[in-house]
């Protein structure tokens, strides 16, 4: 095998695991280091007591997006995992009294909007046929490019498409020209949170992901949301990736503008091409001398990240018949929620927070009569008085409200319980600040104005993942992968 086909790859997260599988897949002998136990990175998972908890996303979505990367290697989802789709999508708590169940179905879907706001039936029809457009080009073209130079935006074509796609315009003004029931503006709005940025950051476009979600559908793989990470393993061992844990990246070596060698603590991997997977900043300013990085820290310290999070993983020994498998509470002042993540960073007085139940579809996640909870608030990222006191607080917080609202107590009745915020974000995943979804989706911080995929002053090193292009969120990242391994066929290809 010829030398220049080495690849090593950093990190063995959605990212990496893509890239390397696509690479390998065209005759590249590739190696993954991976600084945890378990690949799969911010979707790693653990058992305790008979409870299997996904350690982080939990919503399927694009269900298209897995299906095409399985198809290039000529396989399905459904060799590695079987997929349900979830009906309802998802319930969302109100206030007191008032909560509405998200249909799958799109006539219901109808009704319902129709119950809240007369004419917003029609209303939906519109804003998701626009939408419907913004998923084809947004998900079909422009999440595929690399974006290295201006020149891959400026066909014809795509300056039309970009113009259809409301890029300069709020996704707030955007959905308020179709609805004004303050319940529908949440509902629309919700799915935003997951772009780090309040609606009124965020562009227009992304109602892309209204379609996505209203129309494509919600979807749970049996078993869990590591499924996919173990199918995607799986994928790559077939194709010949070798995929090495508990190996610590401490410095990738550059020698004549090249990179050379990678070290870990246990040994030194000689290679020809590098793809870091493993957080851009950490990558960037730990891993590298200062003369071949790409960003300095005051870079780093302008970019708007996404909000971290404050997680409870959580087993409860019986059921709790009123939640369903993903529960929103909107109980509170979003408004506020937001100012106290973006403009003026601390704890939230009074958090929205989400509450994921999968043992409601999936029996193989908690014992018998038992309920897997996996418990969520958005937080500020790089908040650093992070301390036991303070996740025992908003634990109790938010389980004041789950408890009102399903009409009966669950705190007696956790047997297991652990929390994670900030520092196990920067501990397990070295993450910048604590991130735990990477950049925020801003105007700013689209496409040319992400950190770059590829290092100015190292010719044989990548970077990809939730912090460079496309962006945040399991089907970007697994995009991400295949953009940066596409630009490694094309620079380094094989002899
Ligand atoms: C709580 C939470 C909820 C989420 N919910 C959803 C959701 O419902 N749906 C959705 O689509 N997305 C969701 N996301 C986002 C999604 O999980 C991420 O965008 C995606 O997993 C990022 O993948 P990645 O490959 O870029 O990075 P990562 O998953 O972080 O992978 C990077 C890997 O690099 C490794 N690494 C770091 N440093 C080193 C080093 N020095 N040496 C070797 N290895 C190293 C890490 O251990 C990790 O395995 C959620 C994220 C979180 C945290």
């Amino acid at each position: 095998m010829s030398e220049s086909r080495r690849v090593i790859v950093i990190g063995a997260g959605f990212a990496g695991l893509s890239a390397a599988t696509q690479l390998a897949h065209q005759g590249y002998d590739v190696t993954v280091l991976e600084k945890n136990s378990l690949p799969g990175g911010r979707a790693r998972v653990f058992r305790e007591q008979g409870f299997v908890f996904d350690m982080g996303p939990s919503w399927y979505w694009m269900p298209d997006v897995f299906d095409d990367y399985f198809a290039r290697f000529g396989k399905k989802p459904s060799d590695y995992y079987d997929l349900v789709r979830l009906d309802p999508s998802y319930k969302v708590i109100f206030g007191p009294g008032q909560q509405v169940d998200l249909p799958a179905d799109m006539k219901a879907l109808r009704a319902l909007f129709e119950s809240m706001e007369h004419g917003s039936a029609a209303q939906l029809d519109e804003f998701l046929r626009q939408a419907a457009y913004k998923y084809e080009v947004g998900i079909k073209k422009f999440v595929w490019k690399p974006s290295r130079k201006v020149s891959e935006f400026l066909s014809l074509k795509l300056l039309y498409d970009v113009t259809r796609l409301d890029v300069f315009q709020s996704f707030a003004s955007h959905v308020r020209k179709f609805f004004k029931d303050p319940r529908l503006l949440q509902l629309v709005e919700f799915p935003i949170l997951f772009l780090g940025a309040t609606a009124e950051k965020t562009p227009a476009m992304y109602s892309l992901m209204n379609y996505a979600e209203m129309a494509l559908g919600t979807w749970y793989p049996m078993g869990g949301m590591h499924e996919i990470v173990r199918g995607m393993v799986a994928l790559a061992k077939e194709k010949g990736v070798k995929i090495i844990l508990n190996q610590n990246v401490r410095h990738i070596a550059v020698e004549q503008g090249r990179a050379s060698r990678v070290l870990t603590a246990e040994g030194t991997y000689e290679t020809d091409i590098v793809i870091a997977g493993a957080d851009y900043h950490h990558v960037d300013s730990q891993l590298l001398a200062e003369p071949y990085r790409n960003y300095t820290e005051g870079y780093w310290d302008k970019r708007v990240m996404a909000p971290s999070s404050l997680l409870y993983y959580v087993g409860v020994n019986k059921r709790v018949p009123r939640l369903t498998h993903h529960n929103l509470f909107f109980d509170e002042d979003f408004a506020l929620h937001a100012e106290e993540i973006y403009e003026n960073p601390k704890w939230p007085s009074r958090p929205l927070f989400y509450v994921s139940a999968p043992s409601k579809t999936d029996p193989s996640v908690a014992p018998e009569g038992s309920e897997n909870l996996f418990l969520l608030i958005p937080v500020a990222p790089g908040l650093t008085d992070d301390t036991e006191a303070i996740r025992d607080k908003y634990f109790n917080l938010i389980m004041d409200r789950l408890e009102a609202y399903v009409g009966e107590a669950v705190r007696p009745h956790v047997v297991y319980k652990r929390s994670y915020a900030h520092s196990e974000f920067r501990e397990d995943y070295n993450a910048f600040k604590g991130n735990a979804y990477g950049l925020a989706n801003t105007l700013r911080q689209t496409a040319l104005l992400k950190p770059a995929l590829k290092n100015r002053k190292v010719k044989n090193l990548y970077y990809t993942g939730q912090l460079t292009v496309p962006g945040p969120g399991v089907p970007p990242s697994l995009i991400s992968g295949l953009v940066v391994a596409k630009e490694v066929e094309k620079e380094f290809p094989l002899r």
